[in-house]
């Protein structure tokens, strides 16, 4: 465990300032000498129904163990990691609907997460057979692309690791290991399945106004993802921002993973901006270096600021 650095780090928050602390255990006292209950929440996680290595199942135990109390299974495009656990989550944990929907700003594809929906809703339904007819669709292509680089064979190669997930690009990239066309799922990505590079096929997500409607509609509430993955400019982030809370978008992550120095300040900023809440959460996929562990602690953020008020 002290091979891995940073696993269970959380984050801290003062207001639009966050430092990283050790994993805490029971409660902690202000200057102003107000108790504050230690409160760890994830809204943003994935299971191996889309392209995260723990089963739904595995995943809710861990957060559990690890002392999540509110959490969200976020895979992208899919429920059913979410289906296969809720009717029994461990003890303590808090399990509400989630979803990590593919959508289009323009010519930007954009992630909106989904929260505390009802998961039978008629127009989510509708919305995420759309998304899984689109990411079959996306597969044919990017195995086409594969096989005029070299690479036949790819579609069937991606199915057989999806193994029943929802298939993604990191399914590509795993098969690509594994067939030894490549060294590394990152160098998969640089190379062939990243932004620009011929596997990564634009245009084919449902709109941002309409994936917003639809959580709304559903009952939930809509979180722009990891707003500065982006890579806009300032002006267009703004822009960007503007049209989700336009659409009904009701709050930003402002923790996604593992911040880098100066984003959270960056992102509290545009949610002060355009009076939306804040979400968090680690984006947990695997075991990693480089990732964040499972949950993230809130206790500091100002009452009202969250959009687990509202859950
Ligand atoms: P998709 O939803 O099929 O377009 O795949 C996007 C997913 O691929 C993201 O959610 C990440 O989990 C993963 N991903 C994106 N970029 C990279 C990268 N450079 N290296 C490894 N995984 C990546
Ligand atoms: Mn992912
Ligand atoms: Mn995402
Ligand atoms: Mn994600």
């Amino acid at each position: 465990m002290g091979s891995i650095p940073c696993r269970n780090a959380r984050y801290h928050f003062d207001y639009g300032r966050q430092s990283r602390l050790a994993p805490q255990s029971g409660g902690s006292a202000t200057s102003s000498g107000r108790s504050l209950e230690i409160a760890v929440i994830d809204f943003h996680t994935h299971s191996a129904a889309s392209d995260g290595a723990l089963s739904a199942r595995d995943l809710v135990d861990r957060a559990a163990r690890e002392g999540v109390r509110r959490m969200a299974i976020t895979d992208h495009d899919t429920i059913a990691g979410y289906f296969s656990v809720y009717q029994s989550v461990p003890s303590g944990l808090e399990l509400i609907s989630g979803v990590e929907l593919s959508c289009q700003w323009g010519r930007v594809g954009i992630h909106i997460v989904g929260l505390g929906f009802d998961p039978a809703a008629p127009a989510m339904t509708r919305h995420l057979e759309q998304l899984d007819k689109a990411r079959r669709d996306r597969a044919e292509k990017i195995a086409h692309k594969l096989d005029r680089s070299g690479m036949p064979d790819a579609l069937a190669g991606a199915v057989a690791v999806a193994d029943g997930a929802q298939i993604g690009r990191p399914h590509f990239a795993r098969w690509m290991v594994l067939a030894g066309h490549v060294e590394s799922e990152e160098m998969a990505f640089k190379r062939f399945l990243g932004r620009g590079k011929p596997g990564d096929i634009s245009l084919l997500w449902p709109a941002l106004h309409e994936t917003v409607a639809t959580i709304t509609a559903s009952g939930g509430v809509a979180v722009l993802a990891h707003p500065l993955e982006y890579k806009m400019t300032a002006t267009r982030l703004r822009a960007l921002t503007d049209a989700f809370r336009d659409a009904g978008g009701v709050a930003l992550e402002v923790i996604n993973g593992r911040p880098k120095p100066g984003d959270t300040d960056t992102l509290w900023r545009l949610v002060r901006e355009h009076d939306l809440k804040a979400s968090v959460g680690s984006d947990f996929h695997r075991d990693s270096p480089y990732g964040a562990g499972l949950g993230v602690e809130v206790s500091t953020i100002p009452e009202g600021a969250g959009v687990w008020e509202q859950l």
